[in-house]
């Protein structure tokens, strides 16, 4: 077995007996970094000279006990809207382009204290604003299965390079569904946590109220342990938590005989690709054999999920990119007449056509005659969304249902039409607008050769039913292959 194909604990446990050594991890990362990403195109920035200092340096640290934790000495890439000094950050954005943080998000420092090594940063999404990671400003990652389809988005670049074996676990973001349904795309497993519970200090704001940065890895051990280590309270994020119940590893294996798995029939009904309903009537099959009750029920108001969901995301995210204007960061346009002048080329030519279009309906329905209309009735939508979600897991552990329609489309073929691109997020935006964590496990691979992953959605505070559940089903399930480019067949 190749060493980039362990997990991330497997690595760190054979870091930690001196088996392996953090440089001999990074230099394996960069090499598989070197032979395919110019095919997946994964990465926007890797210095693999910072990178082997960084690593060298944390290996002296482990051998002083400084650094003892499981996951020291594992190399992770993280999604370019998580500030990192000194290295630039630039949300896939012309107007970010040359953006160099001086200070690191919170996630990222919490990443280093434990001895991770980061290799780079990850291409996305201009802004978080897509699900193909085609709107980036720079280039479109491919999904490691299928070097023509997409690796879904926003956070594609992560589950990119986590399925291609190019970083041990990534970082991702997730405003509506962007960790969980590229991590259904790419066939890894990644978790957007409770809100609050992963300091957004340091993330560039898309949706404030809704974004979470969560961890994606090759299963859902590695999940458990990276949100160990980013988890936490932060005074510079008011919206953090100091959660009690951090401990993740453990639920890990925990027995899930008698837990009660509720399916949303909504969840079932037409739109649904036929192969994507197997995988999570698979699922439930799985749930079944390791002792969970499952059953379907009437979840209800999925209709008013979509709409609510870019209401408030596109209203949080014009005034949150407003500070984008030519003055203090990054780009700003060659030639212009004046300050207003100045400000208008600076955004027009920095911002792509993602972004612009949800500037513009976020502006419209914040404007003095609409804000009662849109904005006020978009909260209320949300109110109710969340009562539903409180009156499901009075009587579930857990639900279960689709990531995503579709298993990942073809490039080139999303970007056309915007309204189908909104719609696809018809599985994730909910958990979001209610603050829930929700868990993506790889579950079966389609005719087509792509993998397809399901979602569990679990209660505030509930991560460890679903790391519980999530693991319950990967024993049943066996072993998770992910596309071995050795041979590279299939992949020119
Ligand atoms: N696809 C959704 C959007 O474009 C979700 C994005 C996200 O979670 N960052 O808003």
């Amino acid at each position: 077995m190749q060493l980039t194909q362990l997990t991330a604990v497997e690595l760190g446990t054979k870091i930690k007996s001196g088996e392996i050594g953090a440089v001999e991890a990074a230099r394996a990362s960069l090499e598989q970094i070197g032979r395919l990403d110019s095919r997946v195109q994964a990465y926007l920035a890797v210095e693999p000279d910072k990178v082997l200092l960084q690593a060298a340096e944390v290996e002296r640290g482990i051998r002083s006990g400084k650094y003892t934790g499981v996951l020291a000495g594992v190399p992770i890439a993280i999604k370019d809207n998580i500030c990192t000094k000194d290295i630039k950050t630039t949300c896939a954005s012309r107007i970010l382009e040359n953006f160099v943080p001086f200070y690191d998000a919170e996630a990222v420092t919490r990443i280093k204290d434990a001895g991770l090594v980061i290799l780079g940063k990850t291409n996305m999404d201009e802004f978080a604003m897509g699900s193909t990671t085609e709107t980036s400003a720079f280039q479109s990652t491919k999904n490691p299965w299928e070097l023509s389809h997409v690796p879904g988005g926003s956070s594609g670049g992560s589950c990119a390079a986590v399925a291609a074996g190019e970083c041990f676990a990534a970082l991702g973001s997730d405003t509506g569904g962007s960790i969980r349904q590229p991590s259904a795309y790419c066939g890894v497993t990644g978790i957007k946590p409770t809100y609050g519970t992963v300091s957004r200090y340091g993330l560039i704001a898309y949706a404030s109220s809704l974004d979470q940065i969560g961890p994606i890895a090759k299963d859902g051990r590695d999940c458990a342990a990276l949100l160990e280590v980013i988890a936490g309270q932060d005074p510079k994020d008011c919206t953090s938590m100091a959660r009690p119940d951090t401990g993740f590893l453990q639920a890990v294996g925990q027995d899930i005989k008698g837990m009660r798995v509720g399916i949303p029939t909504e969840y079932l009904s037409e739109g649904l690709d036929g192969e994507v309903r197997s995988a999570v009537m698979l699922a439930a099959g799985y749930l079944k054999e390791a002792g969970a009750v499952v059953e379907e029920f009437k979840l209800g108001l999925m209709e008013y999920t979509i709409p609510a969901y870019y209401v408030i995301a596109s209203a949080e995210a014009s005034s949150n990119l407003e500070r984008f204007d030519g003055v203090k960061y990054g780009y700003r346009a060659k030639e212009y007449e004046g300050l207003h002048d100045m400000y208008k080329r600076s955004r027009s030519e920095g911002f792509g056509p993602e972004v612009k279009r949800r500037i513009m309906l976020g502006s419209f329905v914040l404007s003095a005659g609409y804000y009662d209309a849109y904005y006020l009735k978009a909260l209320r939508a949300r109110a109710c969304i969340k009562h539903a979600f409180d009156e499901a897991f009075s009587g579930y552990d857990i639900l279960l249902g689709p990531a995503a329609p579709t298993a990942a489309p073809k490039l080139g073929t999303s970007l056309t039409d915007p309204m189908k691109m909104y719609l696809s997020d018809i599985y994730t935006v909910a958990v979001n607008l209610a603050g829930l964590p929700g868990l993506t496990v790889p579950c079966m691979v389609n005719e087509a050769g792509l993998p397809i992953g399901v979602q569990l959605i679990g209660d505030c505070f509930a991560e460890k039913k679903l790391f519980a559940a999530g693991a319950g089903l990967e024993a049943v399930r066996g072993p998770w292959r992910l596309p071995d480019f050795a041979g590279e067949e299939g992949h020119t």
